[in-house]
């Protein structure tokens, strides 16, 4: 039935077919589908509009629509994801990068290029892209970035060959259990932290990403209280860490901090006025 459509014609079926499925962002899934599909940069979309293209591409834009329409992210669709200006491969192993963690990477480059810090740990990796953005637009020696997840390290290393971040160790390892090397300079994480009943109302979307690197228990708080009782032995001397914040949580997991000894504590807003980072120094 869309034989034939030009470009311009295919994004707008694919547009009000997403709103009427109650997507939000019907006109950003549709453009980054086609895109996909036609194998072109997003931004040239408008200068094809009135290409026309192939019975092939527009079955398989068909296919992709429907999937976004019951609610797979478009990450996962097309495999890949943006962050920090780079690609990274993505799939249902791992969480999609978001771009509230960007602020967590220019933090931690920013501390890095001033204070001179050089060897960083990155736990929770997933796909990488904290460790691996790090490495692509840092200047650093060394980088260990660790997950629980062997499918997620997979990606991760993926994601590091595409994007030459060759100074990086990955290790499968439970939070520190597997750590061998003790002194780092900065310690940066976006570990699982939401609750289970957070989990419960969360988008459709969000339940295809893997539960694991979502949800935390102890009422999201578990990994705090791991990293932050095991950091001072991992960190050097006035060393920091940089962590997602559950931004429902803040004076808990300040609290944390405070309880482990750290100090000049600072909590940082994300774009849209969020607490989503905090930072902290050993002392
Ligand atoms: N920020 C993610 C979200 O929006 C959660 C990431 C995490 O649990 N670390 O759901």
């Amino acid at each position: 039935m869309l034989s034939g459509q030009n470009v311009y014609t295919l994004l707008k079926t694919a547009e009000n077919f997403l709103k009427s499925n109650g997507l939000s962002n019907s006109k950003s899934d549709a453009e980054v589908l086609l895109s996909f599909v036609l194998q072109i940069k997003r931004s040239s979309l408008p200068l094809l509009r009135d290409k026309k293209p192939t019975d092939k591409q527009i079955s398989q834009y068909k296919d992709y629509v429907l999937k976004r329409s019951k609610r797979e992210p478009a990450a996962y669709i097309t495999g890949f994801a943006g962050f920090m200006g780079l690609e990274f491969k993505v799939d249902k192993n791992v969480l999609i990068p978001r771009p509230e963690t960007e602020l967590l990477v220019e933090l931690a480059l920013k501390i890095a290029d001033e204070k001179d810090k050089k060897f960083v740990l990155d736990l929770c990796t997933g796909s990488g892209c904290i460790a691996v953005s790090m490495a692509n637009l840092g200047k650093f020696e060394y980088l260990v970035a660790s997950d629980i997840s062997v499918n997620a390290l997979a990606i991760a290393k993926e994601n590091a060959q595409i994007n030459n971040a060759f100074s990086i160790k990955f290790i499968e390892s439970d939070i520190f259990e597997k750590i061998t090397d003790n002194k780092f300079d900065m310690i940066v994480s976006n570990p699982p932290y939401i609750t289970e009943s957070e989990y419960a109302a969360l988008d459709p979307d969000l339940k295809f990403e893997p539960k694991n690197a979502l949800t935390a228990q102890d009422e999201g708080l578990f990994f705090y209280k791991k990293i932050a009782s095991n950091t001072l032995k991992y960190l050097n001397d006035s060393g920091y860490i940089l962590i997602e914040l559950n931004s429902n949580k803040v004076r808990d997991i300040r609290q944390i901090f405070v309880d482990n000894k750290y100090v000049d504590i600072e909590i940082i807003n994300d774009y849209s006025g969020l607490p989503r980072i905090l930072k902290a120094q050993r002392p």
